[in-house]
Order: structure tokens, then C-alpha cells, then sequence
């Protein structure tokens, strides 16, 4: 019934996780639900308010325009030389979004022929693999390990993948791993895309969410990186708008116009109402971000520091909402957290064959659910 692509599809390994956290709400299980990566967190008042007016003026209607309106792709480009010091043409260097997802999910469209390699991180954000086999491309993995700070070791990957590889993925604050990357390694990223011809794409998703008073860069800071790519960001992590589906794809502008003209073909961009209330998000205060931080940077620390009290060998995340957490087995801790405390974690696995090993924990849920999640794990007699 189903086309032979389909089939291509890896096997949706979180499917298990889901019908035993099903299975456990059904006897009554009070669930502590460390798997989603979606913030608890409601979207700024003034944000929902921007939208509630544009949403009642007819003149937002209609279709909007393919790339997104004029006045966001500015607001976009404003935020990007504010926050990061690049500066872009919002005319030909910002495309909107229905969030990253869609310009990951759709950009080997535009640049990868069947049989064209994709180096894809793993553990990594699933679409990047699921995008890649939808257009028919090669997933070369690069591993990401505890030993090498969670950066892949490009000069690993063989010459002959190299020479076939029309994209390379990059995702710093990283999502499972919460590692962060120094400006060598981007360095040495736009250095790798000049030599072998690939187009970086750098998913920066949690850039504004850092702790201990970092602060992520962009990859386009990187001298002669608009040369070889584009970034992909969102609205939905910084601004807890994951439901509203707005982002932006920026960089180089003959990738963007690849991609623009892909999404031109397949959807109509996004309800100029809500981007509406984007453009209030990127040019408004910006303290609801710094909040957001410090609750995030608080749960890290209670999650962090009691894991350690249990004696886990874990990280301290500088960014992203995530804590990976080294385990023996994956899908053995993670269903055992499930049945014998109701806690979801993600297994590791689910992002790749290099996140065994591990299980992903998203701290968004409040404080004392982690706390009380802390003490069920006590209780567990690991
Ligand atoms: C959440 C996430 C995204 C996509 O978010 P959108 O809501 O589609 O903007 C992209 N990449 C990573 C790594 C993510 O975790």
C-alpha cells in the first residue's frame, strides 16, 4: 500500500516508550513526564496580545506572501544584527518558516539527487535523517561523542563520502546532547564546507536558551560562513511558541532561494497574523527570555546535582532544555524508569545509533516534579 520510500523510514523507536507510558496512566500512574521537548512554559503575554489584534484585521486574512511578509524577514535580519552582529538581506538572505522543522525537512528537496550523501550528526534532531531519505539521499552519520565534547571529527569521514556529501548538518546547543561548540569548531566547519563543496546547515533552535551566563553565537559569525550555508532558527523554543509554527532559514542566498522555491511549490507560508506576533517577539523586551533562562537554569541544577547525589556521571549543560544522561542500556533504564518509578526519559537510541548509551531528560516540567522524580529514582534500587 505504501510507497517503497516509506519503507526507508527508520522504525519509530520511541513508539514502545509511548504505549508502556499509555499503559502505566491507565493503571493510575502519577507520570513524570521527562520526554517532551516542549516547553511548559506559556508564550509571553504581549506576544499572544500582538496576535489577538493582527488575528482580528481582514487585511491578515488572506494568503500570505511565499517568503514571509516584508516587515518579518526585517525583523528577522534586525534581530539577527542585534543579537549575533550579522547583518543580512532580509530580501534575499531571510526566508520565513512553519518553523525549522519545515526548512530541515524540506532543503535536500532543493540540493540532494538520489544517492547524494547527507552527514547528519548521531545522535541528532530525526528530521535531518528523515529529510534526507524523503529526498532520496545517503545518511553518513557523525558520531557524537562523550570524548570528543559531543563535535563530530570531520576529518573522519571518508574521502570518497566527502566527495558525494551535498549537506552537512550542524545543531549547537545541541538537542540530545546540551553540548555547546567553540568558534574552532565552526572554524573548522566553513572551512570543510569550502574544501568539499557542501552546504552547511546550521540548526541554532537553542541558541537563546543558555545558562551560567553563556551566550551561543550564530554560525554566520564565522568568516566566509554565508559563502557556504544558512542557519535555521525558531521562534519556538525561545519564545515557548513550539504550537504557533514560525522560524527562518538565513544565510547564503542562493540556498535560500533553493529553498524558497521548494516551500513556494508545497505550502503558502505562514498567517501573517502570526507573523504578526513574531515580529513583537524579535523586536520587543527581551527579559521573557532571560526568565525563561533562569527556570530552566534552576530545574538544570536540581535535576543535575541530584543525579549526581545518586552517583550518575552527568554533564552540566551550558544550553538547551536537555540532560543526557550516560546509562548501560538505553531501552533497559528508560522502561525500567517508566515501570518501576513513572518517569519518561528518552532513550538515546531514538536519535541515532551513537545515543545508545544514554537517555535524554527535558526539564520542562517544574522544579518539584524533578525533585519528586529525583526521589522515585532513589527509590529504585538501581
Ligand atoms: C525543536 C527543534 C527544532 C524545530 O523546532 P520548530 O518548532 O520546528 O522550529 C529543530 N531542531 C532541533 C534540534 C529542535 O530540538
Amino acid at each position: 500500500m505504501y510507497a517503497s520510500r516509506m519503507s526507508n523510514l527508520p522504525p519509530y523507536l520511541f513508539a514502545r516508550i509511548d504505549a508502556m507510558k499509555a499503559e502505566q496512566r491507565k493503571k493510575g500512574v502519577d507520570i513524570i513526564d521527562l520526554g517532551v521537548g516542549d516547553p511548559d512554559l506559556a508564550t509571553p503575554p504581549h506576544i499572544v496580545e500582538a496576535l489577538c489584534t493582527a488575528a482580528k484585521d481582514p487585511k491578515n486574512h488572506h494568503y500570505p506572501d511565499y517568503a514571509g511578509m516584508p516587515a518579518y524577514r526585517s525583523a528577522v535580519a534586525g534581530w539577527y544584527r542585534t543579537r549575533f552582529g550579522v547583518t543580512l538581506d532580509a530580501d534575499k538572505e531571510v526566508v520565513a518558516l512553519m518553523g525549522s522543522k519545515d526548512g530541515i525537512a524540506h532543503i535536500p528537496e532543493a540540493f540532494v539527487n538520489p544517492g547524494d550523501y547527507v552527514l547528519s550528526p548521531s545522535p541528532g534532531y530525526p528530521v535531518y535523517r528523515t529529510g534526507t531519505l524523503f529526498a532520496e539521499g545517503r545518511i553518513h552519520d557523525l558520531p557524537l561523542l562523550r570524548k570528543n565534547n559531543f563535535l563530530p571529527v570531520l576529518s573522519d569521514i571518508p574521502k570518497d563520502v566527502a566527495k558525494a556529501a551535498r549537506i552537512l548538518y550542524i545543531n549547537y546547543p545541541n538537542n540530545p546532547t546540551g553540548a555547546i561548540a567553540p568558534a574552532e569548531f565552526y572554524r573548522e566547519v566553513v572551512d570543510y564546507a569550502a574544501e568539499n563543496d557542501v552546504i552547511v546547515v546550521s540548526d541554532n533552535a537553542y541558541s537563546e536558551i543558555s545558562f551560567d551566563g553563556y551566550r551561543a553565537p550564530s554560525f554566520l559569525e564565522t568568516k566566509g560562513a554565508m559563502d557556504v550555508g544558512i542557519e535555521m532558527h525558531s521562534l519556538s523554543k525561545t519564545y515557548n511558541m513550539t504550537g504557533w509554527r514560525i522560524g527562518m532559514a538565513v544565510g547564503n542566498a542562493d540556498v535560500i532561494a533553493g529553498l524558497g522555491r521548494v516551500k513556494t511549490n508545497v505550502d503558502s507560508g505562514v498567517f501573517d497574523a502570526v507573523q504578526h506576533a513574531a515580529i513583537t517577539a524579535l523586536s520587543g523586551p527581551q527579559d521573557c527570555v532571560q526568565d525563561a533562562c533562569r527556570i530552566y537554569q534552576e530545574r538544570r541544577d536540581v535535576l543535575v546535582n541530584g543525579l549526581r547525589g545518586l552517583g550518575f556521571d552527568v554533564l552540566v549543560p551550558k544550553a538547551t532544555f536537555y540532560v543526557w544522561l550516560p546509562v548501560e542500556d538505553c531501552m533497559t533504564f528508560a522502561s525500567r524508569l517508566l515501570t518501576e518509578a513513572g518517569i519518561v526519559a528518552t532513550p538515546g537510541v531514538g536519535f541515532g545509533a551513537s545515543g545508545e548509551g544514554y537517555v535524554r531528560f527535558a526539564i520542562t516540567r517544574p522544579v518539584a516534579r524533578i525533585q519528586d522524580a529525583i526521589e522515585r529514582i532513589r527509590g529504585m534500587n538501581l
